[in-house]
């Protein structure tokens, strides 16, 4: 049996937000923090219109399971 990571990527044309979800801790600092960027009830539940790139990075520095990252 393959176990198969799922990584998503999310990108507004400056920065790409990737999302690993296995490795997810589920802390919810990301949607408690920035919810117009990362809402876990929509779908695609990433947003990148919903904040300028600064905040999303600033955001995505504070995972702490690294599931989300910048590239
Ligand atoms: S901040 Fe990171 S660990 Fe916490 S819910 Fe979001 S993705 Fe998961």
């Amino acid at each position: 049996m393959s176990e198969k990571k799922i990584v998503k990527e999310y990108t507004n044309g400056e920065i790409t937000v990737v999302w690993q979800p296995h490795m997810c801790t589920h802390s919810k600092n990301c949607w408690k923090g920035l919810l117009d960027v990362f809402d876990p009830r929509r779908k695609p539940w990433v947003d990148m219109n919903g904040a300028t790139s600064d905040a999303i990075v600033a955001q995505v520095s504070k995972c702490p399971s690294k599931a989300l990252s910048i590239k």
